[in-house]
């Protein structure tokens, strides 16, 4: 089976990636198992950092490469946290601190107001200076609960309602996520340029 690295340490990211990836003959491995450090994300947008964080690991493993770069974009706070959803409360926020402080921006803010868009950008280099990498973006539209619900997913997940259903995220089966999710789309629009790496 191929190896692929993924260039990120985030266990959400990895469990869902590998779940979307299951059909294709890829083994995706984190960085960090690789011994690779983290690379700055100082990219002015989430396409720069998917791919100055897949460039970084394929150049570190000598492996092709996965990066997922994603955010939530809130319409009434102007799309924040977008980039910044990671560390929205702090360098060292965990995901119940960035939850805390996005609860106490929409306060009274009614549901009609809420809406919300997930984004993910994922980058996938077959070598650290493939001349064509591939890019595709998926969008996963809803709005921000009044209150966290459920326990599955990562992150944002448990404020974050999709249009077509009054669940959370955390609320939905871990299929069922991927099928609707920004990065089960992203990820579908990869899966020509990831079938094409597995050997046949
Ligand atoms: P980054 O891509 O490493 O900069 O971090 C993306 C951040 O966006 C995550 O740490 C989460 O806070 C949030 N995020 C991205 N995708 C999801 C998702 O599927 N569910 C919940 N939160 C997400």
């Amino acid at each position: 089976m191929k190896r692929i690295v993924l260039a990120s340490g985030n266990p959400g990211k990895l469990a869902e990636l590998r779940a979307l990836l299951a059909r294709h003959e890829l083994e995706l491995v984190p960085q960090a198992e690789l011994g690779i450090a983290a690379a700055v994300e100082d990219g002015a947008d989430l396409r720069a950092n998917a791919l100055l964080k897949a460039r970084h690991a394929a150049a570190a493993s000598g492996l092709a490469a996965l990066a997922d770069d994603s955010g939530l974009e809130v319409d009434c706070l102007g799309g924040r946290p977008g980039v910044h959803s990671a560390r929205y409360a702090g360098p060292e926020a965990t995901a119940a601190d960035n939850s805390r402080r996005l609860l106490a921006e929409l306060a009274g803010v009614p549901a009609a107001r809420r809406g919300a868009r997930f984004r993910c950008v994922l980058a996938l280099v077959r070598s650290a200076a493939d001349p064509e990498p591939l890019i595709a973006e998926g969008v996963w539209a809803g709005r921000i609960a009044e209150a966290p619900r459920g326990s599955g997913g990562f992150g944002y997940d448990p404020l974050f309602i999709g249009v077509t259903d009054g669940r959370t995220a955390a609320e939905l089966p871990a299929d069922e996520k991927n099928r609707l999710s920004h990065r089960g789309r992203a990820l579908a629009a990869l899966s020509v340029a990831l079938a094409a790496l597995a050997p046949t």
